[in-house]
């Protein structure tokens, strides 16, 4: 109904709409007054993807209006929910489903995809979603959600992404059941069929999109999330959000809290509940960030422990892989994270393993005997799964704890009246900006560097002194888009210096550059004189739905 009288009779839809004229503004409270009747949050995430796929510019235009609202529906933690129901949910499809069975065929399947000019794809094989586990084909709902916030967060454009779900079957036998399931319903193919679909895959999204095609890897369990980064990190345009963009997030929160410790990062003693992707990830920043504290990287190291589902990672134990292996101290065994607090008095404790409730009162109150402020990350996600809650934090530490979750929680008012708000240690913060800014660059691969440049110059310094006072190691929320913005001009500006950006000339003002790639959620006037028709008419329509 945004449509002008003018528009209506050049595209032949007069007296098919009705004939008020309306406004995205009075579009936009419509929306809003039916999202309030939704009665609970899988509700509110269906409502929003039946707008998303109705009318583009409005989904944007809703998000924006209030992204701390809106971010927990579309992502973290209500996206693992949807997932988990995605079968019933199902309405209409939404991003490229390629299968273990598509061998051979990539190249013909990525061409029945409307767009040409894709700058990023998204892509899980759906077997670590979130803390959930495999959940298969019904992951889809992460590459989509994830890249809804490349456009809210980082204004990169909707028609330039691409979600995909590489569909090698699940071993979750509750889906293999369901008659409602979306997916092939086998097992999981594994081995030479497997890493062969990669990288057929890898090579057809870059054979057809070019070699700076930023691919983000999400959701893969870790036997092949490490892997599969290691073997393609130099060879194409490619990042893990779980191991790479979960890292900046979390030494950004760190960076910041050595502002309220005042310390640096060198000085710290880090323990980590779980030795996945995340916790991976981080503690390779921390060593980075170390080192430029003037530590050897063998000595940061030595500061970094690890807890896994067999205990503390000591030398000598069992089960042992390769990535564990580096942060393998001589020391005692120890079964316990209990135990493991108390012997090593760690400054900061950093949750990763979906283990709800594992940083127990006893755990949190040893925390606060050794540290003036301990450093509590309760980042395993969704809500359901954190090692404990804000509340529970500020409670154990008498107010003292420095505190960052992955799923946001409520804030929290003390007994002394201070209220304060919990830092919610977001990916949203890092891959939109890093996806714009490598984007812009036309940048072939993604260094460590990029991600430590992330967190350090653009994220931590935009924290405030009063978001410190108030408990918060992340900018607001609210602020996203800007520090995507200023993420991506960092980025620009790093790669340029380190001849990285294979977009040539190089931009004079780079934020200006920046912006002028950022997508709006206006709606197009197409019957301006400037306006260029497109060769065909739904094109024209689809610029105004
Ligand atoms: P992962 O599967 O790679 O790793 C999980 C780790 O937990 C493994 O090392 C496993 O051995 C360990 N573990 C399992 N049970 C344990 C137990 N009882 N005690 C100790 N360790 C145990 O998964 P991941 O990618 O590292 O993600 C882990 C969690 O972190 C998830 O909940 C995920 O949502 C969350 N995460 C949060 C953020 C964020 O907040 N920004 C980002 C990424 C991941």
């Amino acid at each position: 109904m945004a449509f002008s009288l003018e528009e209506r009779l050049q595209l032949g839809i007069h007296g098919l709409l009705p004939p008020c004229f309306i406004t995205q503004d009075v579009q936009l409270l419509r929306v809003l007054k039916n999202y309030e009747m939704k009665k609970d949050d899988l509700d509110r995430y269906v409502f929003l993807m039946g707008l998303q796929d109705r009318s583009e510019k409005l989904f944007y235009r809703v998000l924006l209006s209030d992204i701390e609202r809106f971010m927990p529906i579309i992502y973290t933690p209500t996206v693992g929910l949807a997932c988990q129901q995605y079968g019933l949910i199902f309405r209409r499809p939404r991003g490229l489903f390629i299968t273990v069975h598509d061998r051979g065929h990539i190249a013909s399947l990525l061409r029945n995809w409307p767009e040409k000019d894709i700058r990023a794809v998204c892509v899980t094989d759906g077997e670590r979603i979130l803390g959930l586990g495999d959940l298969g084909c019904n992951g889809m709902g992460i590459p989509v959600g994830k890249l809804a916030l490349y456009t809210a967060c980082g204004g990169v454009p909707p028609q330039q992404c691409l979600p995909v779900l590489l569909d090698v079957g699940t071993d979750n036998e509750a889906l293999l059941q369901d008659p409602l399931y979306i997916g092939l319903r086998h097992k999981r193919v594994r081995g030479q069929a497997y890493d062969d679909l990669l990288d057929e895959f890898m090579k057809a999204v870059t054979d057809r999109y070019g070699m700076d095609c930023l691919i983000q890897f999400e959701d893969f369990a870790n036997v092949n999330a490490f892997r599969l980064l290691s073997k393609y990190r130099n060879m194409y345009c490619t990042f893990n959000d779980d191991i790479q963009g979960t890292a900046a997030v979390a030494v950004a929160g760190l960076l910041a809290a050595l502002r309220i410790t005042r310390s640096k990062m060198s000085d710290h003693t880090v323990v980590f509940q779980g030795a996945g992707e995340a916790a991976m990830g981080i503690a390779e920043l921390i060593t980075m960030a170390m080192e430029k504290d003037g530590l050897a990287k063998e000595d940061g190291l030595k500061k970094i422990w690890m807890v896994d589902s067999k205990g503390l990672i000591v030398k000598g134990r069992d089960h042992l892989t390769h990535e564990k292996q580096r942060f393998a101290h001589e020391h005692p065994q120890m079964r316990t994270l209990e135990d493991v607090v108390q012997d090593l008095k760690p400054t900061a404790l950093i949750g990763v393993a979906a283990v709800a409730g594992a940083f127990s009162e006893q755990i949190i109150r040893d925390m606060a005997s050794f540290n003036k402020h301990p450093i509590i990350f309760a980042l395993s996600n969704p809500t359901s799964k954190a090692e404990c809650t804000a509340e529970q934090c500020y409670a154990f530490t008498e107010g003292r704890g420095i505190f960052a979750s992955g799923s946001p929680f409520d804030p929290v008012t003390l007994h002394d009246g201070r209220t304060l708000y919990p830092g919610q240690g977001n990916n949203a913060y890092i891959f939109p900006g890093v996806g714009l800014g490598v984007t812009a660059g036309a940048i072939r691969h993604i260094t460590e560097d990029v991600f430590l440049t992330a967190a350090e110059v653009a994220l931590a310094d935009l924290v405030t002194e009063k978001d410190l006072f108030e408990g918060r190691l992340y900018p607001p929320l609210s602020s996203i888009r800007e520090v995507s913005l200023v993420l991506a001009v960092k980025i620009l500006e790093y790669a340029y210096e380190h001849n990285m950006a294979a977009l040539h000339p190089e931009p004079a003002d780079k934020e200006a550059y920046i912006r002028s790639l950022i997508f709006t959620t206006d709606y197009d006037d197409f019957t301006a004189d400037s306006y260029r028709w497109p060769e065909d008419s739904m094109t024209v329509q689809s610029c105004k739905l």
